[in-house]
């Protein structure tokens, strides 16, 4: 016999768990599907995880209401409070703090195993919300008055719309042919936990120049010993060069990289190379069937902000199937889900957009380009106003729409 709910979400990433564990908050009842089996082994500081992401305070304040924030140790939290960004190429130079934008910081620094444990131990504590770990959809059919999926352990479970946030390679955005707008940045992404010599000065730190997109991310201090998470985008033939090298070639190739500004004593953790690929749903919804997160849209992770995007999506969808609930409309109707569609699209067009134009602007080393990318990085950074609204922007307290 089928069991019934409001919302099936398969995918308990970042963005389904915090979908469900909110969703869940307004009485509604939730299916939430995900093949992987829910147990994140954290690894101990200072081998922070090399997954790690900045959270803005609109995350923050999101995860907050969903009791999840208060469950994150201290020690696995960093704040930052200022934002480096220089051209390795020349001396354009652009600063950002919270004290000018009048904010208590720019953003947190959190593993995403950290993230990710918090989020299901939340789900495991809601009372609405049913966890089926370890499985998956073996087949679904969709209709504005009601979807019925089969999952591969036999059971069958009913609901009036399914929630796709299964990443990036979403099975239910291909299968239900969703049309994307996607290309390769022709970057791998090189993460991992480097110690270094100097403190971090709660600062986040970015290069961009000919040895890549560098960022240097600050994590906890251990024993007054400092470390940071780094994000290193190079162009594949580049990341395999950069991944073949034993740890401490490495290292010196990194401190190059970070233009000298950081003595590299090692790295804790193991490195891990990812292919971007920047990609978008022309559409995020269908009769029965609404896609968020990464499911939607992914982008260069040059300023931090895939994750946001995707619990900007989750607050709008909250908001739409909550009032829909409240009227007595049915979940999965086109025009219901259209109204999360209206409300996240352009949003995250523009961050997209911006995020293909940076990583254009400084691939190119065109001397031309890099003299007029550096003035205009300096008068940047004097216009204070222009910096508030992007910090602004990036803390997701404002938006493009
Ligand atoms: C190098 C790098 C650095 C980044 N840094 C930042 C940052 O600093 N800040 C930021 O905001 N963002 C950052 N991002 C982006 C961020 O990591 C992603 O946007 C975010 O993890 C997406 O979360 P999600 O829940 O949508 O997808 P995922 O985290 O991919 O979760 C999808 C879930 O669906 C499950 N699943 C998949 N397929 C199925 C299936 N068929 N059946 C059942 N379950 C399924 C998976 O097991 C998984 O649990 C970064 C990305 C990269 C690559």
């Amino acid at each position: 016999m089928a069991k019934s709910y409001d919302v099936i979400i398969v995918g308990a990433g970042m963005v389904g768990a915090l979908s469900a564990i909110l969703l869940a908050k307004s009485s509604l009842r939730i299916a939430l599907i995900d093949r992987h089996d829910g147990e994140y082994q954290l690894s101990s500081p200072p081998a922070y995880d090399a997954r790690v992401s900045a959270i803005s305070s609109q995350s923050k304040a999101l995860l907050e209401k969903a009791n999840v924030w208060q469950g994150i140790g201290q020690d696995r939290i960093a704040s930052y409070d200022n934002m480096v960004v220089w051209d390795g190429l020349g001396e354009g130079y652009i600063d950002f703090n919270a004290q000018a934008t009048a904010m208590p910081e720019l953003g947190h620094l959190v593993e995403n195993a950290v993230l990710n444990q918090q989020l299901i131990a939340q789900v495991r504590r809601s009372e609405n919300i049913d966890l089926y770990l370890g499985d998956t959809l073996e087949s679904h059919e969709l209709s504005e008055s009601g979807v019925r999926v089969e999952l591969t352990s036999g059971q069958v479970l009913d609901a009036q719309v399914i929630v796709a946030a299964d990443g990036a390679l979403s099975k239910l955005r291909t299968e239900n042919a969703f049309d994307t707008i996607e290309w390769d940045y022709g970057h791998h992404a090189i993460v991992t936990t480097v110690e270094i010599a100097q403190p971090h000065e709660n600062t986040a730190w970015q290069s961009f120049g000919e040895e890549g997109i560098l960022a240097f991310l600050p994590l906890p201090s251990v024993d007054q010993k400092h470390f940071v998470s780094i994000v290193w985008s190079v162009p594949p033939k580049e990341a395999n060069s950069l991944m073949a090298l034993d740890d401490s070639a490495f290292c010196r190739r990194l401190h190059y990289a970070i233009s000298k500004r950081f003595d590299i004593l090692g790295l804790t953790q193991v490195r891990q190379a990812i292919p971007l690929r920047q990609r978008h749903a022309k559409q995020y919804v269908k009769a029965g069937l609404v896609l968020i997160g990464d499911a939607a849209h992914t982008i260069h992770p040059l300023a931090g902000q895939g994750a946001n995007l995707g619990f900007g999506d989750v607050k709008a969808l909250v908001e739409v199937l909550e009032k829909a609930h409240r009227r007595g409309e049915g979940l999965g109707v086109s025009n219901v889900l259209r109204r999360y569609q209206r409300a996240r699209m352009l949003d995250n067009i523009a961050m997209a957009a911006g995020m293909e134009s940076f990583k254009r602007l400084f691939s190119t080393q065109q001397p031309l380009v890099v003299q007029l990318r550096n003035i205009g990085m300096k008068q940047f950074n004097k216009g204070e106003s222009l910096k508030k609204k992007l910090v602004a922007r990036a803390a997701g307290l404002s938006s493009f729409s």
